[in-house]
């Protein structure tokens, strides 16, 4: 991606102070969701910088890895796996819990979304702490399916989220603060 799109990209994303809670800069993506040639340079991007080209199933998660996920799948051809807030999922689900940079959480997907030995992609809008894509990572391994690259439009990278990846493929964030 050239730097005169990522600089588009970054004036674009909106810092909301003090939301959803006191001292969080909270990065609105809704600026760029609403331009339909910066998300899709922004999704390309977002494929592009994991070297990642071949996947059996993208997960996103609740709710905007669900937008990012279902884009990136789209064009990888391949299928997408939501992992939900607790209780939202209809079918029998494994749920993990998990602290976040603002709270805690516990997160569920179905247990037939992802067959034993399925290659999977992580997608998310941010990287915070990485408490989130941890929770997933659990949730795909125990499924049995093996990740193989995560991608983040964000990642704040002062909070060295990307540990929690270590050892499961590539790492990428298109804008990193
Ligand atoms: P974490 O588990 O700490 O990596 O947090 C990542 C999740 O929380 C992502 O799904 C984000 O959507 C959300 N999140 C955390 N911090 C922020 C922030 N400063 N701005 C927007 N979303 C955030």
């Amino acid at each position: 991606m050239n730097s005169q799109t990522l600089d588009h990209l970054r004036a674009t994303i909106r810092d909301v102070p003090n939301f959803p809670k006191p001292g969080i800069l909270f990065k609105d993506i809704t600026p760029v969701l609403g331009d339909h040639a910066l998300l899709s340079r922004a999704i390309d991007g977002m494929i592009d910088a994991t070297g990642v080209l071949k996947v059996d199933k993208v997960v996103g998660i609740d709710a905007r890895g669900f937008i990012f996920g279902s884009l990136i799948a789209s064009r990888l051809g391949a299928g997408f796996v939501p992992i939900r807030k607790k209780g939202k999922l209809p079918w029998k689900t494994r749920g993990v819990d998990y602290s976040l940079e603002y709270g805690s959480s516990s997160v569920e997907m179905h247990q037939d979304a992802i067959a034993p030995g399925e290659t999977v992609l992580l997608a998310d809008d941010l990287l915070a702490t990485g408490g989130t894509a941890a929770a997933a990572l659990h949730l795909i391994a125990q499924s049995g399916g093996k990740l193989v690259g995560s991608t983040f439009f964000i990642e704040l990278s002062f909070l060295n989220g990307r540990e929690k990846l270590r050892g499961h493929g590539p790492v990428h964030a298109l804008i990193s603060y």
